[in-house]
């Protein structure tokens, strides 16, 4: 089964359809907060990316591998933005973790998911920004120029959406 991958955010020039994660910030239960950050954390690692990925909110490197728990996956910072900047995830998430006692399975480490054919299901996160933080006027208006720029990427000095 693909696994529903989460946690991507907005970043210039490539990756249009993701928000930037101010966008969803908001209060979580302090303890519930913790337990997803240490979920997230405690994540079967899965693949390394090519470099660091860098916090949105500036706080500097911010992880280089992606973790599962065999039905989502994520990149390794998400639970920085979860425990330090309170950035919400998915409900149907957080509900998942729960049920499984915010454990991951211990089974995960025997499983090869590199040969996975086709191992990721983007329509969920897709779905879920698009309803919980939908594209703003200023995004559509950065899109509308990406394209007139013949899809060559925003111009330098596009900064992030306030
Ligand atoms: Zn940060």
């Amino acid at each position: 089964m693909a696994l529903k991958l989460i946690g991507y955010w907005w970043f210039p020039v490539f990756d249009e359809e993701w928000p930037h994660p101010k966008r969803l910030v908001s209060k979580w239960d302090p303890s519930l907060r913790r337990r997803i950050a240490d979920y997230l954390r405690s994540g079967q690692k899965r693949v390394g990316y090519c470099g660091w990925s860098y916090c949105r909110f500036g706080c500097g490197r911010n992880g280089t591998i992606e973790q599962t728990d065999g039905v989502y996956a994520w990149p390794e910072g998400l639970a920085h933005y979860v425990e330090v900047h309170s950035v919400r995830l998915p409900e149907a998430f957080v509900e998942h973790a729960r049920a499984q006692d915010f454990t991951i399975p211990a089974a995960l480490a025997d499983m090869d998911y590199e040969s996975d054919e086709e191992p990721y299901d983007m329509t969920f996160w897709r779905e879920w920004c698009r309803r919980e933080a939908p594209p703003r006027w200023v995004d559509r208006w950065g899109e509308m120029l990406r394209k007139s720029l013949g899809g060559r990427g925003r111009p330098k000095w596009w900064n992030e959406p306030g």
